[in-house]
């Protein structure tokens, strides 16, 4: 491609709103333009790096056994009413009338679009398992749209659908695909982790996601030094253990439950989000039940104010069945005797280490009455909940937390039956029994790698691409195309190297050579190849873009230089 004909708009100075690396060279080597907040094009550079970057995603996701569809930006309303989400999921879902004024959603996602396709074409266990994906634009109208490609409200994204028979078939198609964005996020030469994730309001179990190493991401990312555990921190909660009988912190220790190894994941068992600074206090009743109570704020022995009291819910200790019986039984269940509050009156004295409450539990349900905690309840625990700091033990016992940012481009799921089950998509089975589907989903931020790329692939100059992602792999430079041994050489090797297939931007404009070099530096192209003041003993000069590394090249030698 001869430059001169391109549409390659370098600026030299950043865009006034662009915070970050990737979102200023961006726009100053002329891949990207913006549109509105959050809204960008791809300028021609730009469009060839997203190909390659797709080219990457599609060849990995067709290994694991995908296949590849195309479904519609413009969804229904209907199906996201089916799964309830057309309600939850709130002001980020871009919605639109048409002129029937029949609702429609811009596709932020496609669950609901994918699970009334396969409700519709599979029928039996014979079809099963099958992985679709596509490569398309969503559209989220995110709160605070930034950092260019980072957090955009139009942006691209793989998103991939696996439907199954069994859990074991979910399991499977889960490894692969973790694989598969394994080989992805190496392949395009990032510095990344895969870390254990929030499940969130999606329900599922198994999630993780796929974090790029950057001081610029919005995740922080707690790992072991040792082991390779690894977490989002939003799941990596620690907890401080006292006993209740004294104020004095006790060594830290994980507390455990039969079915639960720390509190954080008790209550996530339970349906709560533990956030930082939320304090939990267990006590146990009659040998077998655990109450869990988490409070939130300061509280007063004898001010007793629900708003100072979060949830109290109840552990087993027998199994996880009775577990769920119980949070179906619910606190909430007990009625106005304020259980909430005479909990929350255990919990202060708990944690005060006093011996005066006026609550507890007799069998027929959890009936608070005048009993003393210490003498009618023994109090296990107390502890603190808060996030993991750098320096504590690892969950895995193994090694010592560090701390890193991330930045999230990938996320695998494990989703079971949420969608499946809202929507009636079902299965006949080998006994021709009607089933539920099993499902999983799994996206990658395709725009959002890309800028990624150029967080970790940049120096003071520009960017400085991978080859397999480059949009060109050599920049070949006339410094002076008014000079005919200059122009007539550079014409030559441009000729030569796009015969022997070699992606090469040609420089001959009529600028400066202290501007060609600039806006070199600045497009990143790994390879510069500079046609100057030898020119007419047929040597050009060579330089890797990466490292600096300069030689002097004959017109001979140039194709084996570079190949
Ligand atoms: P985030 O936590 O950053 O808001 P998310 O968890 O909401 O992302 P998912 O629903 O998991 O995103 O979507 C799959 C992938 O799409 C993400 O892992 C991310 O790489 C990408 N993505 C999500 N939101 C955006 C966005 N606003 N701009 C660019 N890429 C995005
Ligand atoms: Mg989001
Ligand atoms: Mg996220
Ligand atoms: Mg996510």
């Amino acid at each position: 491609m001869k430059q001169s004909e391109m549409l390659l708009p370098t600026l030299r100075e950043n865009p006034a709103d662009a915070e970050i690396k990737s979102h200023q060279l961006l726009v100053r080597a002329g891949f990207i333009r913006k549109v509105a907040s959050g809204i960008y094009s791809f300028l021609p550079a730009g469009t060839k790096v997203l190909r390659k970057v797709e080219a990457i995603v599609r060849e990995e996701m067709e290994n694991a056994g995908a296949l590849e569809m195309n479904m519609t930006a413009l969804q229904p309303s209907e199906h996201w009413k089916e799964t309830g989400r057309w309600n939850t999921f709130g002001p980020e879902l871009m919605r639109l009338n048409d002129r029937h004024n029949r609702e429609f959603a811009l596709g932020a996602t496609h669950e609901e679009e994918v699970t009334a396709i396969i409700r519709d074409e599979v029928k039996s266990y014979k079809q099963l398992p099958l992985t679709v994906y596509q490569i398309q634009s969503k559209f989220r109208d995110e709160k605070r749209p930034r950092f260019g490609l980072l957090r955009g409200r139009e942006f691209l994204m793989k998103d991939a659908y696996s439907f199954h028979s069994s859990n074991e078939s979910l399991d499977q198609a889960y490894e692969r695909i973790f694989q598969a964005y394994t080989n992805i996020f190496t392949r395009l030469g990032l510095n990344f982790r895969a870390v254990i994730a929030d499940s969130g309001a999606m329900g599922g179990k198994d999630t993780h996601e796929f974090m790029v190493l950057s001081e610029v991401g919005e995740d922080t990312i707690a790992y072991s030094d040792k082991s390779s555990y690894a977490a989002n921190i939003e799941m990596a909660p620690v907890v401080d253990t006292y006993e209740a009988s004294t104020d004095q912190p006790k060594e830290r220790e994980k507390v455990a439950t039969p079915n639960c190894k720390t509190m954080a994941e008790a209550a996530n068992a339970l349906g709560h989000s533990i956030s930082e600074g939320m304090k939990a206090i267990m006590f146990k009743i009659d040998d077998e039940k655990l109450v869990m109570v988490l409070t939130r704020g300061d509280h007063e022995v004898n001010d007793v104010k629900l708003k100072n009291l979060y949830d109290a819910s109840l552990i087993d200790l027998a199994s996880e069945e009775e577990v769920k019986a119980a949070i179906g039984a619910g606190f909430g269940s007990l009625g106005p005797v304020g259980v909430s509050e005479t909990v929350e009156i255990v919990a202060d004295h708990a944690v005060k280490g006093l011996a005066n409450a006026t609550c507890g539990a007799n069998e027929d349900g959890f009936h608070y009455t005048n009993v003393t905690p210490g003498k009618d309840f023994e109090v296990t625990h107390y502890a603190d909940l808060r996030f993991i700091q750098e320096g504590d033990l690892s969950p895995d016992g193994e090694g010592m937390i560090q701390f890193a940012k991330g930045i999230e481009v990938g996320h695998v799921f494990k989703l079971g039956q949420f969608y499946a089950e809202k929507m009636g998509a079902n299965f006949l089975d080998e006994n021709g029994k009607n089933q539920t589907l099993i499902m999983g989903c799994y996206g990658i931020g395709v725009s959002r790698t890309l800028a990624s790329i150029v967080e970790q692939y940049h120096d003071d100059s520009g960017i400085t691409w991978p080859k397999q992602v480059a949009p060109y792999q050599v920049h070949l430079l006339a410094l002076n195309v008014k000079k005919d041994e200059q122009k007539e050489l550079a014409e030559r090797l441009y000729t030569t190297l796009k015969d022997e297939g070699v992606e090469v931007l040609y420089d001959d404009r009529k600028e400066r050579a202290g501007v060609k070099f600039a806006d070199s530096d600045l497009i990143g192209i790994p390879l510069r190849i500079t046609v100057g003041k030898r020119a007419d003993e047929g040597i050009v000069e060579s330089k890797v873009r990466s490292s600096g590394v300069q030689s002097e090249v004959h017109e001979n030698e140039l194709v084996d230089h570079i190949k």
